[in-house]
């Protein structure tokens, strides 16, 4: 019963979990949360500016990175990658979170 030198370490698997964490996600550009935010504003959110709250970047909500793989639409600023708005919807509600929005600046229609 010598013991010690029986002992092995188990061999690492988690580098491919840390290589993973490396790997760009996917995303599309605004238009993409265009149709299910359509249904919540009467506006022409694509063309709205936004202000992002983490960076101050104020750019067209269309030129936004929006991210889909993911337990609802997630939206990032361009510049800074900060989270600008999340919506998630069930059956029966949605569920929206603008705080990454210092503002919206929306043309009025004529
Ligand atoms: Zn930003």
């Amino acid at each position: 019963m010598s013991g010690a030198h029986d002992f092995t370490f188990p061999e690492r698997e988690d580098q491919d979990i840390a290589a993973a964490a490396h790997d760009p996600i996917p995303y599309v550009d605004g238009n993409a949360a265009a149709g299910a935010l359509s249904e919540i504003f009467r506006i022409d959110i694509i063309a709205a500016l936004g202000r992002c709250r983490h960076c101050g970047s104020v750019r067209a909500f269309g030129a936004a990175m929006v991210f889909t793989d993911a337990p609802g639409i997630v939206v990032r600023c361009r510049d800074c990658q900060g989270v600008l708005l999340r919506l998630v919807q069930t059956p029966t509600r949605y569920w929206l979170d603008l705080s990454g929005l210092s503002y919206l600046e929306i043309d009025r229609e004529e």
